[in-house]
């Protein structure tokens, strides 16, 4: 019987692929994936640690399982992704039952450094320096035939440079670096050859890919270029991507937009803020005026874009006026949906070392009450005017009540229809029907 290894992921899509790859490299070495941790040799929490309570959650998932551990002393436990990275001495110390604690930037040593465990015993530890480096090799393991799937996640560069005083992501994922052009084109080629039909583009700011520093690289592309490249040199039918910072948004990514079908019509542009005076502390770099002008922009390029972003509610010294210019922006911009969440101090950022966390639990709560109230209200009346039109589906599976088949729109709706199994992995036309708050309903367009 092969080894098992179980790996619990949490987060961002970036987190999810590179739990996907950890999978992938463990089954090139004989491992095979169970859902079960009881049956694993190899015990992985692929964490993050962008909000406190994500962290926390970490901490009770260790004590569970150590208690498999206890049962069996050859089971390999092992704390991977940023939280890993922001905390490994802290990890170290307090578990130090743990056999592995791997930063994101050494997911490619996992299998290593579950030999090395198993032989040498002792706490294998792997967090990187997070000093400027461009020699960062990407992974590069495409899905097995049993995970081939019609979505797949690519990414196309990793860390972050800009910064924010409230994010610890360049903290734990380092300087930005760009993937190969040639490269992200050839893998976006070989998963629509093996039938993929929707690929989503990954990085922490997707709009610099290939500017600034990249721009003496003589393979870097502009964003828009690379989008135009996989649009014209691969099979592939729909392309997304995730996340993009407004002051990177170009003019010449507003211009793709309005010429290249093959981009889903959703754009989420994280604005984080509807005040001046907050975006400021945050270190945001571009204004209230100089979003909406973008935002404003994109729907001139394209009308069926749907658009959302996130929110951070509660920001250090956030003043009920500055709440309610968030408020006011909600109104103005009518986003299809929303992220949102209130503000966790995070170590090491800017915000916590020089900006008093002064905002309390309970205004904070209710702030994201009001405003969570105001976009449901917002989020439906969008839907509402879908009803009557046609929706381009990319049909996943049956939805979770089973009774019908669900798929995403090109603007990422979801959306429920009867359905059969031989249409999951098509794109359908679906004429919508009816609207709910999270969800469209629709039958199938036959007209
Ligand atoms: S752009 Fe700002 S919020 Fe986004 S990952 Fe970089 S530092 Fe964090």
């Amino acid at each position: 019987m092969p080894d098992k290894y179980y790996i619990k992921t949490y987060g961002c899509q970036m987190n999810e692929l590179d739990g996907s790859q950890m999978g992938r490299l463990l089954g090139k070495h004989g491992y095979q994936a169970t859902q079960v941790p009881e049956e694993a040799s190899v015990i992985l929490i692929n964490t993050c640690s962008i909000r406190e309570k994500a962290s926390h959650k970490v901490y009770s998932d260790v004590g569970r399982f150590r208690a498999l551990k206890l049962r069996n002393p050859e089971v390999i436990l092992g704390v991977t992704g940023c939280q890993a990275q922001a905390e490994s001495a802290h990890l170290h110390k307090r578990f130090p039952y743990l056999d592995l604690v791997v930063g994101p930037d050494h997911t490619g040593r996992i299998p290593e450094l579950i030999e090395k465990a198993k032989r040498e015993g002792g706490q294998q530890v792997a967090a990187v320096k997070l000093e400027r480096r461009d020699d960062y090799q990407f992974l590069n393991l495409l899905p097995d035939e049993a995970e081939s799937a019609h979505q797949a996640l690519v990414t196309i560069m990793k860390g972050c440079d800009n910064f924010c005083s409230f994010c610890i992501v360049p903290f734990v994922r380092g300087r930005e670096v760009c993937r190969d052009a040639e490269e992200i084109v050839a893998e976006v080629r070989d998963l629509a050859e093996r039938g993929t039909l929707e690929v989503t583009l990954l990085g922490q700011n997707v709009n610099s890919y290939g500017v600034g520093r990249h721009a003496a690289d003589p393979n870097a592309l502009s964003f828009a270029k690379l989008l135009r490249r996989l649009s014209r040199e691969t099979a592939i039918q729909r392309i997304r991507f995730t996340t993009s910072h407004p002051k990177d948004l170009s003019e010449e990514l507003i211009e793709e937009f309005r010429d290249n079908p093959k981009l889903a019509a959703h754009f989420h542009l994280p604005i984080q803020s509807g005040s001046d005076a907050v975006l400021k502390r945050m270190y945001r770099d571009y204004t209230r005026e100089g979003y909406l002008e973008k935002i404003a922009r994109l729907r001139q390029a394209r009308a069926d874009l749907a658009i959302s972003t996130d929110v951070i509610v509660g920001f250090c010294g956030e003043t009920d006026a500055e709440f309610q210019d968030t408020l006011d922006l909600l109104e103005e911009l009518r986003y299809d949906s929303i992220y949102s969440f209130v503000y966790s101090e995070r170590p090491k950022t800017t915000a916590a070392q020089h900006f008093a966390d002064d905002v309390p639990l309970e205004v904070k709560q209710e702030r994201l009450r009001r405003l969570q109230d105001l976009q449901n209200r917002i989020t439906l009346e969008k839907n509402v005017e879908w009803v009557g039109k046609t929706a381009e589906v990319l049909v996943e599976g049956p939805s979770r009540q089973g009774t019908t088949y669900s798929g995403r729109s090109s603007q990422n709706h979801i959306v429920h229809f009867e359905g059969s199994e031989a249409e999951v992995g098509t794109l359908l036309k679906v004429k919508i029907l009816r609207a709910c708050s999270n969800s469209l309903i629709g039958e199938k367009d036959v007209g």
